[in-house]
C-alpha cells in the first residue's frame, strides 16, 4: 500500500507535534528484555529496564516516544487527538521513524522506540505503516535496540502477528475499566476489538515460548511481554471495579504489568498523613470483601506459623502473628555481584482483637546481615515488648 505523508512538514517540526501528541501515553515503562546484539547490526537491551522513568511532561526519558500520526478517524473524548479536536496534524514516513530512531540512537540520545499512533483511514492501514517502519529499522538498518509498539485494535491479525516477531513489546489500550464506560467516551472503539489482539498476543507469547524449546533459532515473538493502560476517573467504576478488571488482565492476559491513566491535570491523590490522639476511621469502605480479607490474612498466618514459611522465626506460642516477608536487590545489573540489598517485614499481631499492631520495617544493607531475617529479629523485639511487656522484665 502506498503512503505518502505531507510534505510541506518538515521532519522537525513533525517531530514537535507528535512526540507532544505522545506524551499522554504512559504504557511504554519497560520490565525489560535481555538481548546481546549479534555484532552485525547495532544496539542491544538490557534486561534492566530501557523506560527508566518519566520525564515531568509525562514523556518516558530514554525511549524515543513518538507517534506515528496525531490524525484519527475516532473521536474518543479524553485523547487531545480525536478528530474534532482543532489541533496540529502531522504524519511522519517508515523512513522518516527509522532516520529519527537511527540518528538518536547513535547519538546516544535514546535506548530504543516507543510507537503509537492515531488511526489514519482505517486500523489495517495504520497497523501496515507500523509493521513497515519495525520491518525497515530491524532489517534494513539492523537496529537492535528496543521496541515498543502499539497493536491497533480492530487491525488484521496478520498485521498483529508480523509487528509481533519485530517488537520487544506491544501494548493494546483497555482505555475505560468496563464496556459501558467504551460506550461512553470511546463510541467507535468496541470492547471485543481491544480484547482480541491482547488474547492474540498472549497466545503468541506462550507459543514462542514453546517453540524455542524446540527450536532455538526460532524467533522471538514480543519477547518483554504485553502491557495495557486504562483511564480511572471519568467513568464511575468503583475501586473494587477497578481492582478485579486488574486481576483479570494479569490472570487471563498475563499482562506484565497494568498503567492506570488519570486526567493529567484533573488526577489527585489523597495525601497521606499521620493522626495523633484522634480516633481513626475508614478511608474506603468495601475496597475487599470481607471473604477475600480473611484468605489474605489466613495466607499470612501461615507465613509465620507454618515450619516452611519465610518468617517462622517469628512464631510466638502466646501471641498470633500474621506476616511477610521480602528482599529487594539494589545492583547495577544482573550480573553484578556488589551490590547491597533492602530488607523488609510486615507484621500484623491481634488481628481479631482489640489490640491490634501492624508494623512495618525496612532495613537497609541487610545482605551480609541474614537478609530478612535480620529484619524479623528487629521487628520481633518490638512486638514482643507490645504483646508480653518483655522489655519491662528485662534487666
Ligand atoms: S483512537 Fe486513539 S488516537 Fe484516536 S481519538 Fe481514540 S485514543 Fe485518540
Amino acid at each position: 500500500m502506498y503512503y505518502k505523508a505531507a510534505e510541506e512538514m518538515g521532519i522537525k517540526e513533525k517531530l514537535g507535534i507528535l512526540t507532544d501528541a505522545a506524551k499522554y501515553d504512559v504504557a511504554c515503562t519497560s520490565s525489560g528484555v535481555d538481548r546481546r546484539g549479534d555484532g552485525k547490526g547495532m544496539g542491544n537491551t538490557e534486561l534492566g529496564g530501557i523506560c527508566h522513568s518519566f520525564s515531568s511532561d509525562g514523556r518516558c526519558i530514554s525511549l524515543l516516544k513518538i507517534l506515528f500520526t496525531n490524525e484519527c478517524i475516532y473521536d474518543c473524548k479524553y485523547c487531545i487527538n480525536r478528530k474534532s479536536n482543532d489541533v496540529p496534524r502531522a504524519s511522519f514516513t517508515p523512513d522518516e521513524v527509522c532516520e529519527l530512531t537511527m540518528g538518536f540512537y547513535k547519538r546516544n540520545y535514546i535506548e530504543g522506540l516507543f510507537l503509537s499512533s492515531g488511526i489514519l483511514y482505517n486500523p489495517d492501514f495504520t497497523m501496515e505503516l507500523i509493521c513497515q517502519t519495525i520491518y525497515k529499522l530491524r532489517r534494513e538498518h539492523g537496529f537492535q535496540g528496543y521496541i515498543h509498539v502499539k497493536a491497533i485494535p480492530g487491525a488484521d491479525p496478520m498485521l498483529i502477528q508480523k509487528a509481533g516477531f519485530f517488537a520487544d513489546r506491544m501494548s493494546v489500550n483497555l482505555e475505560l475499566p468496563t464496556a459501558d464506560g467504551l460506550r461512553q467516551l470511546a463510541p467507535n472503539k468496541h470492547r471485543k476489538n481491544i480484547l482480541a489482539p491482547m488474547r492474540q498476543i498472549q497466545n503468541g507469547i506462550e507459543a514462542n515460548k514453546n517453540e524455542l524449546v524446540l527450536y532455538k533459532k526460532a524467533p522471538y515473538f514480543v519477547p518483554a511481554g504485553q502491557s495495557t493502560q486504562m483511564i480511572i476517573g471519568a467513568t464511575p467504576e468503583n475501586d473494587y471495579q477497578l481492582m478485579m478488571v486488574a486481576e483479570n488482565l494479569y490472570q487471563k492476559f498475563g499482562l506484565k504489568r497494568v498503567f492506570y491513566s488519570a486526567f493529567v491535570n484533573e488526577g489527585n491523590m489523597v495525601k497521606p498523613y499521620l493522626r495523633n490522639g484522634e480516633e481513626g476511621g475508614f478511608w474506603k469502605e468495601n475496597v475487599f470483601t470481607p471473604e477475600a480479607a480473611g484468605r489474605v490474612l489466613d495466607g499470612l498466618y501461615q507465613v509465620v506459623e507454618h515450619p516452611e514459611g519465610t518468617a517462622h522465626e517469628a512464631y510466638r506460642a502466646d501471641y498470633r502473628l500474621a506476616g511477610k516477608t521480602g528482599t529487594a536487590e539494589i545492583k547495577d545489573s544482573k550480573e553484578d555481584t556488589n551490590g547491597t540489598e533492602l530488607g523488609w517485614f510486615v507484621g500484623i499481631s491481634g488481628a481479631d482483637t482489640d489490640k491490634p499492631l501492624l508494623m512495618v520495617m525496612m532495613i537497609e544493607d541487610v545482605k551480609e546481615r541474614g537478609g530478612s531475617r535480620y529484619v524479623i529479629s528487629k521487628a520481633m523485639a518490638g512486638f514482643d515488648v507490645y504483646n508480653k511487656g518483655e522489655a519491662e522484665h528485662e534487666g
